[in-house]
Protein backbone atom coordinates (compact mmCIF):
# COMPACT_ATOMS: atom_id res chain seq x y z
CA UNK A 1 0.00 0.00 0.00
CA UNK A 2 1.32 3.53 -1.13
CA UNK A 3 1.67 6.45 1.51
CA UNK A 4 -1.80 8.32 1.93
CA UNK A 5 -4.06 5.87 0.43
CA UNK A 6 -6.30 4.16 2.90
CA UNK A 7 -8.58 1.77 0.82
CA UNK A 8 -11.90 1.08 3.10
CA UNK A 9 -11.22 -2.43 2.71
CA UNK A 10 -8.91 -5.08 1.25
CA UNK A 11 -9.62 -7.67 -0.68
CA UNK A 12 -8.13 -11.19 -0.75
CA UNK A 13 -6.85 -10.01 -4.33
CA UNK A 14 -5.13 -7.39 -3.46
CA UNK A 15 -2.13 -9.71 -1.18
CA UNK A 16 1.26 -9.81 -2.84
CA UNK A 17 0.96 -13.85 -3.68
CA UNK A 18 4.75 -14.05 -3.77
CA UNK A 19 5.13 -12.63 -0.03
CA UNK A 20 2.42 -14.75 0.95
CA UNK A 21 3.80 -17.77 -0.89
CA UNK A 22 7.47 -16.75 0.21
CA UNK A 23 6.21 -16.84 4.04
CA UNK A 24 4.52 -20.18 3.93
CA UNK A 25 7.82 -21.33 2.12
CA UNK A 26 9.79 -20.15 5.25
CA UNK A 27 7.18 -21.17 8.12
CA UNK A 28 4.99 -23.86 6.97
CA UNK A 29 1.61 -24.03 7.02
CA UNK A 30 -1.12 -23.63 8.28
CA UNK A 31 0.22 -20.29 8.59
CA UNK A 32 -2.00 -17.37 10.29
CA UNK A 33 -0.62 -14.11 8.91
CA UNK A 34 -1.08 -10.06 9.73
CA UNK A 35 -0.34 -7.14 8.60
CA UNK A 36 -0.05 -5.04 11.08
CA UNK A 37 0.15 -1.65 8.71
CA UNK A 38 -3.28 -2.67 7.31
CA UNK A 39 -4.35 -2.60 10.86
CA UNK A 40 -2.65 0.75 11.69
CA UNK A 41 -4.77 2.04 8.38
CA UNK A 42 -7.32 0.87 9.55
CA UNK A 43 -7.65 2.03 12.87
CA UNK A 44 -6.71 5.36 11.60
CA UNK A 45 -9.85 5.01 9.20
CA UNK A 46 -12.06 4.46 11.75
CA UNK A 47 -10.80 6.83 14.04
CA UNK A 48 -11.14 9.77 11.33
CA UNK A 49 -14.37 8.62 10.92
CA UNK A 50 -15.10 9.30 14.53
CA UNK A 51 -13.04 12.10 15.44
CA UNK A 52 -14.73 12.78 18.91
CA UNK A 53 -15.42 9.04 19.74
CA UNK A 54 -12.68 6.94 22.29
CA UNK A 55 -12.22 4.04 20.08
CA UNK A 56 -11.77 0.69 22.54
CA UNK A 57 -10.36 -2.33 20.35
CA UNK A 58 -12.20 -5.08 21.53
CA UNK A 59 -9.09 -7.38 21.92
CA UNK A 60 -10.80 -10.91 21.37
CA UNK A 61 -10.85 -10.36 17.57
CA UNK A 62 -7.14 -11.00 17.58
CA UNK A 63 -5.05 -10.47 20.83
CA UNK A 64 -1.87 -11.22 19.16
CA UNK A 65 0.97 -9.12 20.88
CA UNK A 66 2.53 -7.12 17.90
CA UNK A 67 -1.17 -5.85 16.86
CA UNK A 68 -2.20 -4.74 20.26
CA UNK A 69 1.05 -3.21 20.27
CA UNK A 70 0.32 -1.66 17.45
CA UNK A 71 -2.94 -0.35 18.25
CA UNK A 72 -1.62 0.81 21.92
CA UNK A 73 0.68 3.09 20.08
CA UNK A 74 -1.84 4.51 17.89
CA UNK A 75 -3.82 5.81 20.98
CA UNK A 76 -6.38 3.46 20.77
CA UNK A 77 -8.00 1.99 23.93
CA UNK A 78 -9.13 -1.43 24.07
CA UNK A 79 -11.98 -3.91 25.30
CA UNK A 80 -10.73 -6.98 27.24
CA UNK A 81 -13.28 -10.17 27.85
CA UNK A 82 -11.50 -11.87 30.45
CA UNK A 83 -8.48 -11.53 32.74
CA UNK A 84 -6.39 -13.46 29.93
CA UNK A 85 -6.87 -10.27 28.29
CA UNK A 86 -6.54 -7.73 30.77
CA UNK A 87 -2.96 -9.62 31.39
CA UNK A 88 -2.16 -8.98 27.40
CA UNK A 89 -3.88 -5.25 27.15
CA UNK A 90 -1.33 -4.77 30.07
CA UNK A 91 1.77 -6.41 28.60
CA UNK A 92 1.00 -4.59 25.42
CA UNK A 93 1.54 -1.10 26.92
CA UNK A 94 -1.98 -0.09 27.63
CA UNK A 95 -1.96 2.18 30.20
CA UNK A 96 -5.50 1.40 32.94
CA UNK A 97 -7.09 4.53 31.45
CA UNK A 98 -7.84 3.20 28.19
CA UNK A 99 -8.59 -0.22 29.52
CA UNK A 100 -11.85 -1.92 29.98
CA UNK A 101 -12.72 -5.19 31.37
CA UNK A 102 -16.18 -6.38 30.66
CA UNK A 103 -17.36 -9.00 32.75
CA UNK A 104 -19.75 -11.36 31.25
CA UNK A 105 -20.59 -13.68 34.40
CA UNK A 106 -17.07 -13.14 35.48
CA UNK A 107 -15.61 -16.53 36.88
CA UNK A 108 -14.36 -15.73 40.37
CA UNK A 109 -10.98 -15.81 39.62
CA UNK A 110 -11.03 -12.69 36.43
CA UNK A 111 -13.07 -10.93 39.30
CA UNK A 112 -9.85 -10.99 41.88
CA UNK A 113 -7.46 -10.35 39.13
CA UNK A 114 -9.29 -7.74 37.63
CA UNK A 115 -9.90 -6.03 41.39
CA UNK A 116 -5.86 -6.82 42.15
CA UNK A 117 -5.06 -4.72 38.69
CA UNK A 118 -7.03 -1.95 39.86
CA UNK A 119 -5.12 -1.29 42.90
CA UNK A 120 -2.11 -0.24 40.38
CA UNK A 121 -4.44 0.81 37.37
CA UNK A 122 -7.42 2.56 39.17
CA UNK A 123 -8.53 4.57 36.52
CA UNK A 124 -9.44 0.77 35.05
CA UNK A 125 -12.90 0.77 34.32
CA UNK A 126 -14.96 -2.88 34.62
CA UNK A 127 -18.11 -3.00 33.18
CA UNK A 128 -20.84 -4.64 34.78
CA UNK A 129 -23.74 -6.64 33.62
CA UNK A 130 -25.50 -7.85 36.30
CA UNK A 131 -26.75 -6.80 40.07
CA UNK A 132 -24.75 -10.03 40.87
CA UNK A 133 -21.24 -8.67 39.62
CA UNK A 134 -21.83 -5.38 41.40
CA UNK A 135 -22.01 -7.46 45.00
CA UNK A 136 -19.23 -9.68 43.91
CA UNK A 137 -16.97 -6.49 43.32
CA UNK A 138 -17.90 -4.81 46.37
CA UNK A 139 -17.23 -7.90 47.99
CA UNK A 140 -13.86 -8.08 46.77
CA UNK A 141 -13.40 -4.21 48.53
CA UNK A 142 -13.60 -2.68 45.47
CA UNK A 143 -14.97 0.52 44.99
CA UNK A 144 -13.52 1.93 41.62
CA UNK A 145 -14.83 2.98 38.27
CA UNK A 146 -18.12 0.67 37.29
CA UNK A 147 -20.09 0.82 33.89
CA UNK A 148 -23.28 -0.68 33.48
CA UNK A 149 -23.57 -2.91 30.50
CA UNK A 150 -27.50 -2.58 29.46
CA UNK A 151 -29.51 -4.97 27.58
CA UNK A 152 -31.04 -2.69 24.94
CA UNK A 153 -33.27 -5.39 23.54
CA UNK A 154 -31.96 -4.97 20.57
CA UNK A 155 -30.29 -6.70 18.71
CA UNK A 156 -27.96 -7.08 15.02
CA UNK A 157 -25.65 -9.79 13.81
CA UNK A 158 -24.54 -11.64 10.78
CA UNK A 159 -25.74 -14.95 12.67
CA UNK A 160 -27.82 -15.95 15.81
CA UNK A 161 -25.18 -16.62 17.51
CA UNK A 162 -23.74 -13.03 18.03
CA UNK A 163 -26.92 -11.38 17.96
CA UNK A 164 -25.99 -10.54 21.87
CA UNK A 165 -27.94 -7.50 22.30
CA UNK A 166 -31.36 -9.10 22.61
CA UNK A 167 -29.95 -11.94 24.55
CA UNK A 168 -31.30 -11.87 28.00
CA UNK A 169 -27.34 -13.04 29.27
CA UNK A 170 -25.95 -9.97 28.14
CA UNK A 171 -26.61 -6.83 30.69
CA UNK A 172 -29.10 -5.40 32.69
CA UNK A 173 -32.61 -5.28 31.30
CA UNK A 174 -33.32 -1.58 29.75
CA UNK A 175 -36.21 -0.71 32.62
CA UNK A 176 -33.90 -1.28 35.88
CA UNK A 177 -30.77 0.75 34.41
CA UNK A 178 -31.62 3.76 35.53
CA UNK A 179 -32.67 2.45 38.98
CA UNK A 180 -29.50 0.09 39.16
CA UNK A 181 -27.31 3.43 37.92
CA UNK A 182 -28.18 5.57 41.32
CA UNK A 183 -27.82 2.28 43.54
CA UNK A 184 -24.08 1.45 42.21
CA UNK A 185 -23.57 5.12 42.82
CA UNK A 186 -23.44 4.64 46.82
CA UNK A 187 -21.12 1.87 46.14
CA UNK A 188 -18.48 2.58 43.40
CA UNK A 189 -17.36 5.32 40.73
CA UNK A 190 -20.07 5.23 38.21
CA UNK A 191 -18.69 6.21 35.26
CA UNK A 192 -20.32 5.09 32.43
CA UNK A 193 -22.89 2.69 30.37
CA UNK A 194 -22.60 0.48 27.40
CA UNK A 195 -24.51 -1.56 24.99
CA UNK A 196 -23.22 -3.79 22.50
CA UNK A 197 -25.59 -5.45 19.72
CA UNK A 198 -23.79 -8.19 18.65
CA UNK A 199 -21.92 -8.20 15.44
CA UNK A 200 -23.21 -7.18 12.09
CA UNK A 201 -23.40 -3.38 11.63
CA UNK A 202 -23.68 -3.36 8.26
CA UNK A 203 -24.69 -0.74 5.20
CA UNK A 204 -28.24 -2.31 4.57
CA UNK A 205 -29.88 -1.52 7.67
CA UNK A 206 -28.93 0.42 10.17
CA UNK A 207 -31.84 0.76 11.77
CA UNK A 208 -30.61 -2.13 15.06
CA UNK A 209 -27.71 0.35 15.75
CA UNK A 210 -29.57 3.18 15.28
CA UNK A 211 -32.12 2.25 17.75
CA UNK A 212 -29.63 1.16 20.27
CA UNK A 213 -27.74 4.21 20.29
CA UNK A 214 -30.98 6.08 20.51
CA UNK A 215 -31.95 3.97 24.39
CA UNK A 216 -28.35 4.64 25.72
CA UNK A 217 -28.57 8.62 24.29
CA UNK A 218 -31.72 8.28 26.55
CA UNK A 219 -30.52 6.50 29.28
CA UNK A 220 -27.31 9.20 29.60
CA UNK A 221 -29.93 11.86 30.00
CA UNK A 222 -32.35 9.90 32.45
CA UNK A 223 -29.38 8.71 34.31
CA UNK A 224 -29.53 9.89 38.31
CA UNK A 225 -25.49 10.24 38.17
CA UNK A 226 -22.98 12.73 35.71
CA UNK A 227 -21.37 10.30 33.34
CA UNK A 228 -18.25 10.12 31.91
CA UNK A 229 -19.22 8.31 28.75
CA UNK A 230 -21.71 6.10 26.87
CA UNK A 231 -19.86 3.06 25.13
CA UNK A 232 -22.02 1.86 21.95
CA UNK A 233 -20.36 -1.26 21.93
CA UNK A 234 -19.15 -2.53 18.41
CA UNK A 235 -20.09 -4.74 15.71
CA UNK A 236 -18.74 -2.78 12.27
CA UNK A 237 -19.14 -4.84 9.37
CA UNK A 238 -16.75 -5.75 7.07
CA UNK A 239 -17.15 -7.48 3.86
CA UNK A 240 -16.80 -11.40 3.53
CA UNK A 241 -18.03 -11.29 0.16
CA UNK A 242 -15.63 -10.57 -2.93
CA UNK A 243 -18.67 -8.52 -4.13
CA UNK A 244 -19.52 -6.72 -0.91
CA UNK A 245 -19.30 -3.39 -0.34
CA UNK A 246 -16.62 -1.98 2.43
CA UNK A 247 -19.10 -0.51 5.50
CA UNK A 248 -20.08 3.33 4.46
CA UNK A 249 -18.30 4.27 7.66
CA UNK A 250 -19.05 8.17 7.62
CA UNK A 251 -22.68 6.86 7.13
CA UNK A 252 -22.63 5.41 10.22
CA UNK A 253 -20.72 7.68 12.25
CA UNK A 254 -23.60 9.81 11.47
CA UNK A 255 -26.22 7.75 11.90
CA UNK A 256 -24.69 6.87 15.68
CA UNK A 257 -24.06 10.50 16.63
CA UNK A 258 -27.93 11.63 15.45
CA UNK A 259 -29.40 8.58 17.37
CA UNK A 260 -27.27 9.45 20.55
CA UNK A 261 -28.75 13.09 20.66
CA UNK A 262 -26.72 15.49 22.89
CA UNK A 263 -25.90 14.22 26.24
CA UNK A 264 -22.99 15.26 28.51
CA UNK A 265 -20.30 12.50 28.35
CA UNK A 266 -17.80 11.03 25.50
CA UNK A 267 -18.77 8.47 23.31
CA UNK A 268 -16.78 5.22 22.98
CA UNK A 269 -16.97 2.62 20.66
CA UNK A 270 -15.75 -0.78 20.37
CA UNK A 271 -14.78 -2.15 17.04
CA UNK A 272 -13.71 -5.48 17.03
CA UNK A 273 -13.56 -7.13 13.81
CA UNK A 274 -13.66 -4.10 11.53
CA UNK A 275 -9.77 -3.41 12.89
CA UNK A 276 -8.05 -6.28 12.06
CA UNK A 277 -10.31 -8.66 9.83
CA UNK A 278 -9.16 -7.62 5.96
CA UNK A 279 -5.46 -7.50 7.78
CA UNK A 280 -5.18 -11.02 7.93
CA UNK A 281 -5.20 -14.15 6.13
CA UNK A 282 -4.79 -18.00 6.66
CA UNK A 283 -2.52 -19.93 4.32
CA UNK A 284 -2.92 -23.47 4.36
CA UNK A 285 -1.71 -26.12 1.41
CA UNK A 286 -3.40 -28.49 -0.60
CA UNK A 287 -2.28 -31.74 0.51
CA UNK A 288 -5.17 -34.44 -1.08
CA UNK A 289 -7.71 -33.69 -4.53
CA UNK A 290 -10.55 -36.08 -4.94
CA UNK A 291 -13.05 -36.21 -8.01
CA UNK A 292 -16.09 -37.14 -6.76
CA UNK A 293 -19.67 -37.55 -8.60
CA UNK A 294 -20.92 -34.20 -6.80
CA UNK A 295 -18.05 -32.04 -6.39
CA UNK A 296 -14.14 -31.76 -6.16
CA UNK A 297 -13.18 -32.11 -2.71
CA UNK A 298 -9.90 -30.04 -2.10
CA UNK A 299 -8.32 -31.05 1.58
CA UNK A 300 -6.30 -28.99 3.09
CA UNK A 301 -4.00 -28.63 5.90
CA UNK A 302 -6.12 -25.89 8.08
CA UNK A 303 -9.87 -26.64 9.57
CA UNK A 304 -12.55 -25.67 11.89
CA UNK A 305 -9.98 -26.26 14.80
CA UNK A 306 -7.61 -23.30 12.73
CA UNK A 307 -10.62 -21.00 11.65
CA UNK A 308 -13.91 -21.98 13.26
CA UNK A 309 -15.91 -19.11 12.04
CA UNK A 310 -17.40 -21.30 8.70
CA UNK A 311 -18.39 -24.19 10.89
CA UNK A 312 -19.57 -22.05 13.52
CA UNK A 313 -21.58 -19.24 12.42
CA UNK A 314 -21.65 -20.65 8.33
CA UNK A 315 -19.43 -17.51 7.74
CA UNK A 316 -18.44 -17.18 4.60
CA UNK A 317 -14.59 -17.17 4.23
CA UNK A 318 -13.38 -16.57 0.41
CA UNK A 319 -10.53 -19.18 -0.57
CA UNK A 320 -8.02 -18.33 -3.43
CA UNK A 321 -4.73 -20.23 -4.79
CA UNK A 322 -1.64 -18.15 -4.29
CA UNK A 323 1.23 -20.02 -5.90
CA UNK A 324 0.24 -23.38 -7.89
CA UNK A 325 2.50 -26.63 -7.21
CA UNK A 326 2.78 -27.86 -10.89
CA UNK A 327 4.75 -25.50 -13.32
CA UNK A 328 4.00 -22.73 -12.90
CA UNK A 329 3.83 -21.42 -16.80
CA UNK A 330 1.48 -24.05 -17.10
CA UNK A 331 -0.75 -23.34 -14.07
CA UNK A 332 -1.85 -19.98 -15.77
CA UNK A 333 -4.10 -21.80 -18.25
CA UNK A 334 -5.35 -24.49 -15.41
CA UNK A 335 -9.46 -24.52 -16.10
CA UNK A 336 -11.40 -22.82 -12.90
CA UNK A 337 -13.25 -25.82 -11.29
CA UNK A 338 -16.05 -25.29 -8.65
CA UNK A 339 -14.26 -27.40 -5.54
CA UNK A 340 -15.24 -27.94 -1.71
CA UNK A 341 -12.12 -26.93 0.41
CA UNK A 342 -11.96 -29.28 3.67
CA UNK A 343 -9.94 -29.75 6.80
CA UNK A 344 -8.63 -32.15 8.16
CA UNK A 345 -11.07 -33.11 11.18
CA UNK A 346 -12.88 -35.28 11.48
CA UNK A 347 -16.48 -33.59 11.51
CA UNK A 348 -19.28 -32.91 8.26
CA UNK A 349 -18.83 -29.38 9.31
CA UNK A 350 -15.26 -29.25 8.92
CA UNK A 351 -15.42 -27.32 5.68
CA UNK A 352 -14.51 -23.77 4.32
CA UNK A 353 -17.35 -24.08 1.07
CA UNK A 354 -17.11 -24.34 -2.58
CA UNK A 355 -14.81 -21.94 -4.30
CA UNK A 356 -13.91 -21.61 -7.43
CA UNK A 357 -10.35 -22.76 -8.13
CA UNK A 358 -7.42 -23.09 -10.75
CA UNK A 359 -7.30 -27.01 -11.69
CA UNK A 360 -6.33 -27.96 -7.95
CA UNK A 361 -3.28 -30.23 -7.53
CA UNK A 362 -1.28 -31.29 -3.94
CA UNK A 363 0.62 -28.72 -3.25
CA UNK A 364 -0.93 -25.98 -4.17
CA UNK A 365 -1.20 -23.05 -1.41
CA UNK A 366 -4.51 -21.07 -0.86
CA UNK A 367 -5.53 -18.09 0.99
CA UNK A 368 -8.06 -17.85 3.26
CA UNK A 369 -9.14 -14.28 3.35
CA UNK A 370 -10.45 -12.14 6.00
CA UNK A 371 -9.19 -14.69 8.84
CA UNK A 372 -7.33 -11.14 10.78
CA UNK A 373 -10.67 -11.37 13.16
CA UNK A 374 -11.86 -14.29 15.16
CA UNK A 375 -9.58 -16.44 13.69
CA UNK A 376 -6.58 -17.51 15.73
CA UNK A 377 -8.21 -16.51 18.64
CA UNK A 378 -11.14 -19.07 18.54
CA UNK A 379 -8.72 -21.69 17.37
CA UNK A 380 -8.25 -24.79 19.20
CA UNK A 381 -7.02 -28.44 20.05
CA UNK A 382 -9.84 -30.39 18.77
CA UNK A 383 -8.28 -33.80 16.97
CA UNK A 384 -5.55 -32.90 19.34
CA UNK A 385 -4.74 -31.12 16.54
CA UNK A 386 -2.01 -28.22 17.14
CA UNK A 387 -2.63 -24.57 16.51
CA UNK A 388 -0.98 -22.98 13.36
CA UNK A 389 1.84 -20.36 13.94
CA UNK A 390 1.16 -16.76 13.64
CA UNK A 391 3.63 -14.10 11.55
CA UNK A 392 3.32 -10.57 11.15
CA UNK A 393 4.53 -8.42 8.61
CA UNK A 394 5.20 -4.53 8.60
CA UNK A 395 6.28 -2.92 5.51
CA UNK A 396 8.92 -5.11 4.44
CA UNK A 397 9.55 -6.84 8.17
CA UNK A 398 8.18 -10.25 9.24
CA UNK A 399 8.58 -12.07 12.56
CA UNK A 400 7.21 -14.48 13.85
CA UNK A 401 4.53 -13.88 16.88
CA UNK A 402 3.39 -16.95 17.54
CA UNK A 403 5.21 -20.27 17.58
CA UNK A 404 3.74 -23.05 15.65
CA UNK A 405 2.47 -25.51 18.65
CA UNK A 406 3.41 -29.04 18.52
CA UNK A 407 1.89 -32.16 19.71
CA UNK A 408 3.95 -32.26 22.70
CA UNK A 409 1.72 -28.74 23.29
CA UNK A 410 -1.45 -29.84 23.06
CA UNK A 411 -0.85 -33.26 25.81
CA UNK A 412 1.52 -30.73 27.75
CA UNK A 413 -1.42 -30.52 30.27
CA UNK A 414 -1.83 -34.86 30.28
CA UNK A 415 -1.16 -36.16 33.89
CA UNK A 416 -0.75 -39.60 34.39
CA UNK A 417 -3.58 -41.15 36.59
CA UNK A 418 -2.72 -43.95 39.02
CA UNK A 419 -4.91 -45.40 41.36
CA UNK A 420 -3.09 -46.41 44.41
C1 LIG B 1 -17.09 -8.75 20.73
C2 LIG B 1 -17.35 -7.42 21.30
C3 LIG B 1 -17.05 -6.27 20.57
C4 LIG B 1 -16.50 -6.28 19.16
O1 LIG B 1 -17.36 -6.85 18.25
P1 LIG B 1 -16.94 -6.78 16.70
O2 LIG B 1 -18.06 -7.41 15.99
O3 LIG B 1 -15.69 -7.55 16.55
O4 LIG B 1 -16.76 -5.35 16.37
C5 LIG B 1 -17.23 -5.05 21.20
N1 LIG B 1 -17.74 -4.97 22.45
C6 LIG B 1 -18.06 -6.06 23.17
C7 LIG B 1 -18.59 -5.91 24.54
C8 LIG B 1 -17.89 -7.31 22.61
O5 LIG B 1 -18.21 -8.39 23.33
Amino acid sequence: MSAGQNPPVRRLADWDDARLDALAAEHDTPLYVLDLDRVRANYRRFAAAFPDANVHYAAKANTVRPALRTLAEEGAGVECASAGELQRAFDAGFDGQRVHYTAVNPPAADLDRAVELAVDHPALTITVGAEDTLDRLAERGYDGRVCLRVNPGVGAGHHEKVRTGADAKFGVPDDRAAALLGAAADRFDVVGVHAHAGSGISGDDLSAHRELVARMGDLARDAPVDLEFVDVGGGFGVPYAPDEPPLDLDAVADATRSALGAVDADLVVEPGRYLVADAGVLLTRVNTVKETPETTVVGVDAGMTALARPAMYDATHQVRRVEAAGDAADAGDAPVVEATVAGPICESADTFGEHALPAPERGDLLAVGNAGAYGYEMANHYNSRPRPASVVVDGDRSAVARRRETVADVVAVEREVTWA
